[in-house]
């Protein structure tokens, strides 16, 4: 088996995972996993982010304020941010977005919109792409895509699970639909009727982790007596999201893998780029 995979977004920083990230990056690659683009969330996690780029050539750095934690940036954070885009050429803008999900709602929503305006802003002026959360936030995510657009260095929407219905709508304002284990737990007929509508050329595959361990991990009766470390979603397991996705879309999953690394490629090559020919 040769297959090239590409998790398209993912927190290796992450406190929960992140003093075994090395080994992770490493069975990463033995499973064929080419590059790991590693999302920042907050600015106390950016230099965590642009260090193990700089120590792991397969590792991409987004930088970027997820609306979770935006309450607790400086005044200064956007030219913070800028500066690690423009002392890192090879990374993309994320995790960013909007979320309306109740577990959000201490974060006030005028200031995430405000916030994630400007990210998105700032991707398109030194053009990067972006790696986008959006939680039930899709009418104003289209709002923004169509006054602030076009992003000519493209955007993902990670761990999509909007309705297969704003498919077309996203796909023709430049959308990368990106998707990983959250997936799973949806309706088999929902969660293909998505997968049907988005276009060939921009699916993209991803882990999230440590989150979004895919459920055909969770539900392994072998794995019932596992550690809280073999809990923890990580890059590796992107070969479990192949397959659900390859079998829901009815394809091999060798043509699957190699379509979405091609797509992941693409988004991902710009400026200093560390995507290899
Ligand atoms: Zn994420």
């Amino acid at each position: 088996m040769n297959m090239k995979l590409f998790d398209a977004h993912c927190h290796l920083q992450d406190p929960r995972i992140y003093h075994i990230s090395s080994e992770k990056i490493k069975s990463a690659r033995e499973a064929g996993v080419v590059h790991i683009a590693v999302n920042g969330v907050s600015e106390n996690d950016w230099q965590l982010v642009k260090e193990m780029s700089e120590n792991n050539p397969c590792v991409i750095s987004n930088f970027g304020l997820h609306p979770w934690f935006i309450l607790d940036r400086n005044p200064d954070w956007l030219r913070n941010l800028k500066q690690f885009l423009q002392s890192t050429p090879e990374a993309a803008v994320g995790e960013i977005g909007l979320d309306r999900a109740p577990w959000a709602s201490h974060v006030d929503y005028t200031d995430q919109v405000e916030v994630f305006q400007k990210q998105l802003q700032l991707a398109k002026e030194i053009n990067r792409p972006a790696s986008i959360h959006c939680v039930e936030a899709f009418d104003d995510l289209i709002e923004i895509l169509k006054s602030l657009g076009p992003f000519p260095a493209g955007f993902l929407l990670h761990s999509y699970n909007g309705s297969h219905d704003l498919v077309p709508q996203l796909a023709d304002l430049g959308a990368y639909f990106s998707i990983s284990g959250h997936l799973m737990p949806m309706e088999l007929s929902k969660a293909k009727k998505i997968l049907k509508a988005i276009p060939l050329d921009r699916i993209l595959l991803e882990t999230d982790s440590p989150d979004a361990l895919p459920t055909t991990i969770c539900s392994d009766p072998n794995l019932s007596a596992a550690s809280d470390e073999e809990m923890l979603n990580h890059p590796a397991n992107i070969h479990y999201v192949l397959e659900y996705v390859a079998s829901l879309l009815e394809m091999e999953k060798e043509e699957l893998a190699q379509m979405s690394f091609n797509n992941a490629r693409k988004i991902f090559s710009y400026g200093d780029t560390k995507i290899s020919a």
